[in-house]
């Protein structure tokens, strides 16, 4: 037995509940999400949204993405994401999203590394949660919108360059065919792969390993970012807990083993990450040391409540002592090549959020563009297609080809993940040989 619907969504996170909400509500949606909705990055992000606080602050907010980016950024990518900011958070605000205000009433704006004005929004440090939650509030109300959790993506539909739907997993482990007019990618990062990484693990990157296998275009797939401040811990089986960038955009110091400052605390993360992994190297440590005590007791408890709890139940006060960092994988610049409304090189097939990569972000992301990047292109996606009713896949070929596959090539379900994996990694290392690049350092990738 398969299903059809008019569109399909891969992932629950900002970009895909966001792309829902954006679509005529005559369409039948169907996202599916590989575990359940809260487990997504959307609900992990701390800092905050950039937005455009005003036209004045254009010029060095574009200034600014272009040069954490090494100016390998699109310069209409990355307009297109300032100009639409004003209008995503008007959005969110009218879904409920609460952020911080000031007290006669206006909104208060923080700063992260790479900024040189306060231009993120935040909700103490729990921004993606109380973004993403409003989101998925509202999509709930949604009687065209139907999601399906503990449902994964193990392929794609395609023929002749044309997207079809996917092949998933469904919670009983069987497995059955989604078939789709349009079919959008909102499956996040890759994180999930690397030994260190702030992501969930359930995020695999399998929308690139399964693009490679039709030849659907990727870019920049070696494009990682690394965070430079992550809790240290030995302990590698779950997600690393991330020490957001605002704590050092509200004072927070790092000292080498000496309890001496080294570095710029608001570089740009890549920057940061290299001289700490320097100072370590030189200090012959496996972390720095983070010292949040000159932000003062009463903005990190009311700041930052989600990350001083983390360091207290770790066995750290932050309020009298400095606490271990380390850099770890954080962030996927790269991704399934797209262009300003989403579209992918396939037919039929959008890829938004961090799964994409409309180069919006060059080699570098600056921090707290990216819940705004999966937003808008999510926005883009949804107009594209309600512009073009005409560019879809054809219903009877679709069911036609689900009808042809033989569920059993994919019952080895462990086997296929293994695969998947081993494709984007194999893939990033040989992009990196070819640039004559170092790659994601061996502490962070090793499993
Ligand atoms: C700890 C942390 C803090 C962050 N802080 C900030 C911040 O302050 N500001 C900022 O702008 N950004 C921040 N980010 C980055 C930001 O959260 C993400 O880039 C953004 O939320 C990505 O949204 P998304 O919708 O593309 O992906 P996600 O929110 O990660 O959602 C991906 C979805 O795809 C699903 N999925 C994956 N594979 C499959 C499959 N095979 N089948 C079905 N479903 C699948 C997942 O289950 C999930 O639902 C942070 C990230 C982390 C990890």
């Amino acid at each position: 037995m398969f299903m059809t619907t008019d569109i399909l969504i891969v992932g629950s996170g900002c970009a895909g509940l966001y792309c829902a909400l954006k679509l005529p509500n005559d369409k039948n949606i169907t996202i599916i999400t590989k575990r359940e909705v809260e487990k997504s990055d959307s609900f992990l992000a701390q800092g905050g949204m950039c937005v455009m606080k005003s036209e004045d602050d254009f010029d060095s907010y574009y200034e600014d993405t272009m040069k954490a980016g090494h100016y390998e950024n699109d310069p209409d990518a990355v307009k297109q994401m300032i100009l639409e900011s004003p209008k995503v958070l008007e959005d969110l605000i009218s879904y409920g999203a609460d952020f911080h205000r000031n007290e006669d009433g206006s909104l208060d704006y923080t700063r992260e590394g790479g900024h040189h004005e306060k231009r993120i929004v935040f909700h103490e440090d729990q921004t993606g949660r109380e973004i993403t939650s409003k989101l998925y509030d509202k999509v709930r109300q949604l009687s065209n919108v139907k999601i399906y959790e503990f449902t994964k993506m193990v392929d794609l539909i395609v023929e002749d360059n044309i997207c079809y739907g996917a092949v998933v997993r469904k919670p009983d482990k069987t497995f059955d065919t989604i078939t789709a007019d349009v079919t959008v990618l909102a499956s996040g990062g890759i994180g999930g792969l690397y030994k260190q990484s702030t992501n969930w693990r359930n995020l695999t990157g399998d929308a690139l390993a399964i693009s490679m296998k039709y030849g659907i275009k990727l870019k920049h797939i070696n494009y990682i970012q690394v965070h430079p401040t992550t809790f240290y811990t030995e302990d590698t089986y779950d997600r690393t807990f991330l020490i957001s960038e605002s704590v050092r955009g509200e004072g927070a110091l790092i000292y080498d083993k000496n309890m001496n400052r080294f570095t710029d605390e608001l570089a740009p993360r890549d920057v940061l990450t290299a001289e700490i992994r320097k100072q370590m190297k030189t200090d012959g440590t496996k972390h720095v040391w983070e010292d949040m005590r000159p932000i003062g007791s009463e903005e990190l408890n009311s700041h930052f409540p989600y990350i001083v709890n983390h360091c207290r139940e770790a066995g750290y006060n932050p309020e009298e002592e400095c606490i271990p960092v380390a850099p770890a994988q954080h962030y996927f610049m790269g991704g399934i090549d797209v262009d300003l409304k989403g579209h992918t090189s396939c037919k039929c097939l959008y890829a938004i959020g961090e799964t994409a990569c409309n180069g919006v972000h060059g080699r570098n992301r600056l921090a707290s563009n990216s819940l705004l990047e999966s937003l808008v292109w999510g926005e883009q996606a949804a107009f594209d297609i309600s512009n073009n009713p005409d560019k879809v896949a054809d219903r009877a070929k679709g069911e036609e080809l689900a009808s042809a596959l033989n569920m059993d090539d994919y019952a080895k379900d462990v086997d296929l993940s293994k695969r998947y994996r081993e494709m984007v990694l194999n893939e990033i290392d040989r992009v990196n040989e070819a640039e004559g690049l170092e790659g994601i350092g061996i502490d962070i990738r090793e499993m």
